[in-house]
């Protein structure tokens, strides 16, 4: 009786043992499920058995790697525009929102600029679409080249227009940069089979300086309306205002 109460007590004592091991093995790998689930990504999922349940963390960790790289890549997809790789309008709009505040915040100066490429549809009438959109992709790649401080965002704003915060940037010192972009649009031809293309464009140059407030529709609508200023003195130039009361009359038309 001693002996079989020995043994009796012996896998009494191992199963206890290996059920709590279990167990809490089990409630580690739920918290990191219930972590995965509410989208935070940085804790390894990882157990110290030396069973099944460790196969199991370790195909769990692998899932929580491709989730976290997934919604990376998604992440970055909704704010790019697919032709020029350059930031879409959605995320601009929010960019603008934010640059607006800062400034108003900090008391930073910003400039907005609004570019639009002068007689697109006669390159695309001439050279084709898929031309044009190579166009698209060089003024983009010139773009981001001018415009390269940390703070500055530069988007496709719809078809062959974009548009660039310069948070930081007073009006005389975007003016500067965007003639300098001007200029490099101006002198960079583009080869098209045996006909070399000449782009033009001309720019809306909007800028705040505090103690000036006002809305983002009101800043592009002013720098849109400075852009068809350009336009309608000729193309391929700046038109530059900075934002005040008076000059809404330029953004009403
Ligand atoms: P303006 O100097 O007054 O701006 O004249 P414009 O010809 O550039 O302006 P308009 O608005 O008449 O034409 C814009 C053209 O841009 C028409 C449209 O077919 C073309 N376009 C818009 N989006 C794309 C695109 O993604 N790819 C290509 N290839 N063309 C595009
Ligand atoms: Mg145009
Ligand atoms: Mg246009």
């Amino acid at each position: 009786y001693t002996s079989v109460g020995l043994m009796i007590l012996f896998i009494a004592y191992i199963y206890t043992g290996l059920y709590s091991t279990m167990n809490l093995a089990i409630r580690s790998l739920m918290h990191s499920a219930r972590k995965v689930a509410t989208g935070e990504y940085d804790e390894p999922i990882n157990i110290h058995t030396k069973d099944e349940l460790s196969a199991v963390a370790a195909a769990m960790d692998m899932m929580r790697l491709s989730i976290q790289e997934r919604e990376e890549r998604l992440a970055i997809m909704s704010q790019t525009d697919s032709l020029t790789q350059l930031y879409n309008r959605q995320y601009f709009d929010e960019a603008l929102d934010v640059s607006l505040a800062n400034s108003l915040r900090h008391h930073t100066p910003f400039t907005l600029v609004m570019i639009d490429i002068d007689l697109f549809k006669s390159i695309n009438d001439t050279y084709g679409h898929q031309v044009g959109d190579d166009c698209l992709r060089l003024v983009a790649k010139l773009l981001q080249h001018q415009y390269q401080r940390k703070t500055d965002v530069v988007a496709r704003y719809g078809g062959e227009e974009f548009i660039a915060i310069l948070y930081g940037a007073t009006l005389e010192e975007a003016e500067v940069q965007t003639e300098a972009l001007r200029k490099t649009i101006e002198n960079c031809p583009i080869n098209s089979g045996e006909e070399v293309i000449h782009l033009t464009a001309s720019f809306g140059l909007a800028a705040l300086t505090s103690p000036n407030m006002c809305t983002s529709s009101e800043l592009i609508a002013l720098a849109d309306a400075l852009l068809y200023q350009s336009k309608n003195s000729g193309r391929n130039r700046l038109s530059s205002a900075s934002f005040s009361n008076d000059n809404s009359k330029i953004a009403n038309g």
